[in-house]
């Protein structure tokens, strides 16, 4: 099995570590041309999701990754990922402070918009806003065993607008303030998983083996 990574910045090779050592062969997404190698599944990296968009829009190649995951193709999108993925992302205004670039002309937009989620950008504060948690997650092996949570700068689900179809399957309940009250950090929508955390970082290949699992030829 072959899964394309997107690496044009951010975590990308933490994500292929694990991919390789869960047995897949990963091809590196840098540029255009990289897109019509075949792939059974893509992963969208965590980073910095407005750098990320920009440098999809100048390579050319938002629409043709966009097209492949409406065409039904596998994906997991970390943090950034998952914000590139959203239909809407809101906390725009905020998160401009603490963006390294944010282009005028990309100001509020969204980038692929195939996942029928609002997201919040930087939803837990500025730079320093990372934090541990962990939490049981619908669909993974041994359900049960709670899944280490890393989030840096990370955002959250704050609503879903594709009705049922939209699952949530990671919910935290204590909020770094030390307050209670929910909040989504991971949804599966179809052949989408969008997740606020950082997968990559814990040890613990689970979420990337549920993936796995969606892109059986
Ligand atoms: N705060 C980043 C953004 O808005 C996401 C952080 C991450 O991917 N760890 O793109």
């Amino acid at each position: 099995m072959r899964i394309g990574v997107l690496a044009l910045q951010g975590a990308f090779i933490e994500h292929e570590q694990i991919l390789k050592e869960l047995g897949a062969e990963c091809a590196e997404l840098r540029k255009s041309s990289d897109l019509d190698k075949e792939v059974d599944g893509i992963v969208l990296p965590g980073g910095e999701s407005t750098v990320q968009r920009k440098l999809l829009e100048e390579l050319g190649m938002l629409e043709t990754i966009k097209k492949k995951i409406q065409q039904g193709l596998p994906v997991l999108a970390t943090c950034a990922g998952l914000i590139l993925l959203a239909e809407s992302v809101s906390g725009q205004r905020e998160a401009r402070k603490t963006a390294l670039i944010e282009p005028r002309s990309l100001r509020g937009q969204a980038c692929f918009a195939t996942l029928p989620v609002t997201v919040r950008r930087n939803a837990y504060g500025r730079q320093l806003g990372s934090f541990s948690s962990s939490a049981n997650i619908r669909g993974l092996r041994e359900e049960e065993r709670p899944f280490p949570l890393e989030f840096i700068r990370a955002p959250y689900i704050e609503s879903v607008c594709g009705g049922e179809e939209v699952e949530p399957i990671a919910v935290i309940e204590k909020l770094p303030d030390g307050s209670r009250g929910k909040n989504i950090v991971g949804v599966r929508y179809q052949n989408q998983i969008g997740l606020a955390f950082h997968p990559e970082l814990v040890g613990d290949t689970r979420c990337h083996e549920m993936f796995l699992s969606m892109c059986h030829a």
